[in-house]
């Protein structure tokens, strides 16, 4: 985006003006669309966790600064979900740190971790805020492009391997991958491991959809994997998992010396936010199996509604493993500018989708992608599938 709008930005976010979701979403209201750009669920969790903060706010806990690295009962109940789901173990008070959102724990890492003019790898296309925060760090992104092989975006280990050079300090991994819908598997992971031990290199985790694995996908934390404990700062959020995006809970996991480093800058973002919500949430994170596997079904059903309905419709379709978003290519309805089909598909058929190309560096590799988000009601979602059906 330009960012002529905004003459005082500084140099070093200037490429940052404004965010396509801001356009898209002005687009879907001014033509009455059926809004598939940005990823928020338009039901909310679970009522017994919204009343969970009503009781909160009630109580008159949480009304005025919480701790500054979370009140205890969330970092308690974050460490024992990362023990119970992924058998790592860490010390609630010393390697938990609560943070207003991913959002926060993602620019709160990078300002704590990198030097200016240090490299930072991060997979493309990549989630847009990463871009901004290597920026706010004075860091330089280095993207490692994942490509189309056989229905899904994989990463070639051996561009990752290339991109990383003396000047790299840190490797910014989202899996499940946020808009292809890849999961990385054991072998990726394990490769990224590898090569992180070897290079030395810190390592940044973006977890958010960790609930969300399909067809037998298996979300495995990086940290959990040989000589990754000690160098690796894993984000997790409870927006995505519980439908709640607008509380911006999230939290770092990692040990307590990058954990440290990560809240002595977050003291100076937000110092504490959400104090009545961190207490809904450590209810939610000890939510029976049942929720998470009812969540995940759900979340799949309305998956293969989308995707169905974009294969009739004639796109190319990725069917994610994970996350809740559908990337697609356009080439097979004779177009190729992601752009410009966006800017015209609220017209044409009353949805709004995202072009993948503002998550490229390399605009033109992302050109023909395009993406949908299903975390939606199924109605709402086979409504605009029979929209984009007729054409
Ligand atoms: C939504 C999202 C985030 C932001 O999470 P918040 O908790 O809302 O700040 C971070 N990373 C990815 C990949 C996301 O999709």
């Amino acid at each position: 985006m330009t960012s002529s709008a905004r003459p005082h930005l500084n140099r070093r976010l200037a490429e940052f003006g404004t965010t396509i979701f801001a356009e898209m979403s002005a687009l879907a209201v001014a033509t009455g669309s059926i809004n598939l750009g940005q990823g928020f669920p338009d039901t909310d969790g679970p009522e017994e966790i919204r009343e969970a903060a009503v009781r909160a706010l009630r109580d008159g806990r949480g009304n005025q600064y919480p701790p500054g690295p979370g009140i205890p009962e969330l970092r308690t109940a974050i460490a024992a979900h990362q023990q119970r789901r992924y058998g790592l173990a860490c010390d609630p008070d010393t390697e938990v740190l609560v943070t207003a959102g991913a959002t926060e724990a993602i620019a709160a890492s990078l300002l704590a971790l990198v030097e200016p003019g240090d490299e930072v790898v991060a997979l493309e296309p990549y989630y847009d805020s990463y871009a901004a925060s290597i920026a706010m760090a004075g860091g330089k992104r280095v993207p490692v492009t994942l490509r189309p092989h056989e229905g899904s975006f994989r990463l070639d280990l051996d561009e990752l391997r290339a991109a990383v050079t003396d000047r790299t300090r840190l490797l910014l991994i989202n899996t499940p991958h946020n808009p292809t819908g890849t999961v990385l598997t054991r072998e990726e992971l394990a490769a990224i491991a590898e090569l992180a031990v070897e290079r030395d290199l810190l390592v940044v985790t973006d977890e958010v959809y960790e609930h969300l694995v399909f067809d037998g996908a298996e979300h495995l934390p990086p940290a959990a994997f040989p000589g990754m404990r000690e160098r690796t700062v894993s984000i997790g959020s409870a927006g995505k998992t519980f439908s709640f995006t607008g509380w911006k809970v999230g939290w770092v996991t990692g040990p307590r010396e990058l954990v440290g480093a990560v809240r002595a800058v977050k003291q100076f973002l937000t110092y504490v936010s959400a104090g009545p919500f961190q207490y809904a949430v450590a209810e939610a994170l000890a939510l029976p199996d049942s929720y998470f596997e009812e969540f995940r079904r759900s979340m799949r059903e309305r998956r293969d509604i989308l995707a169905d309905g974009l294969t009739a419709a004639g796109f190319e379709v990725f069917r994610p493993a994970g996350t809740y978003f559908i990337t697609t290519d356009i080439r097979p309805l004779g177009e190729k500018d992601g752009f410009a089909f966006c800017r015209a598909l609220p017209e044409r058929a009353g949805v709004v989708a995202i072009p993948n190309a503002v998550f490229y560096d390399d605009r033109e590799a992302g050109a023909p992608f395009v993406r949908f988000a299903f975390c939606k009601r199924e109605e709402v979602l086979r409504e605009a599938a029979e929209r984009l059906r007729a054409m």
